[in-house]
């Protein structure tokens, strides 16, 4: 009998974007031109400040995967990718991530996205899509809801973006010893 074990994580990040400094000159050391979110193109999404490209989905996407494994990427080892090797796409954090998960397979993702601007209305399936590429599952398997937050916190007010991103995964075992003593995970 196969024993399926889940665990749940979630992951947050949040960026300004790069022409709302707190004293209203512009800092841009990053040179984002644009806005990507998910690893989707946002067309005249105003670029979000950063030492990578900034993407914040995958960044929660990131923290979420590393709240499963316990290795952290964010921090330390992106910022010695960014500076030793130049690599700002996101997308490779996430992989860098997902190589610590091991027998963990990830079943869903949910992203709650917070910001004034853009309107995403008409861009979440495109997020939904470019992540399920990117995560190898089925789009139906991620979840994206977006709020304007009202004006009530910086990101309502149009500051920047925030994101919560709650990750399901699972993995399997032959035996009731075997997951109890976390020896012998099934690569299912
Ligand atoms: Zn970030």
């Amino acid at each position: 009998m196969i024993l399926y074990e889940y665990a749940n994580a979630i992951g947050q990040d949040s960026h300004r974007f790069v022409d709302l400094m707190p004293n209203g000159s512009l800092r841009n050391p990053s040179g984002n031109t644009r806005l990507l979110l998910g690893g989707y193109l946002i067309p005249d999404g105003r670029p979000l400040l950063a030492n990578s490209d900034g993407d914040v989905v995958l960044h929660a996407l990131t923290n979420a995967i590393s709240g499963i494994t316990c290795v952290n990427i964010l921090g330390e080892i992106a910022d010695r990718m960014v500076r030793e090797d130049h690599i700002k796409d996101s997308r490779e954090y996430v992989f860098v991530a997902m190589q610590y998960l091991k027998s963990w397979k990830i079943t869903h993702v949910s992203f709650s996205i917070e910001c004034r601007s853009p309107h995403l209305s008409t861009h979440i399936e495109g997020i939904r899509e470019s992540v399920s590429d990117i995560l190898q599952i089925p789009p139906h398997s991620v979840g994206i809801t977006a709020t304007s937050g009202e004006m009530l916190s910086a990101f309502g007010k149009g500051e920047g973006i925030m994101v919560f991103c709650s990750l399901t995964a699972r993995r399997a075992y032959d035996s009731f010893q075997d997951s109890q003593q976390d020896t012998n995970p099934l690569l299912l």
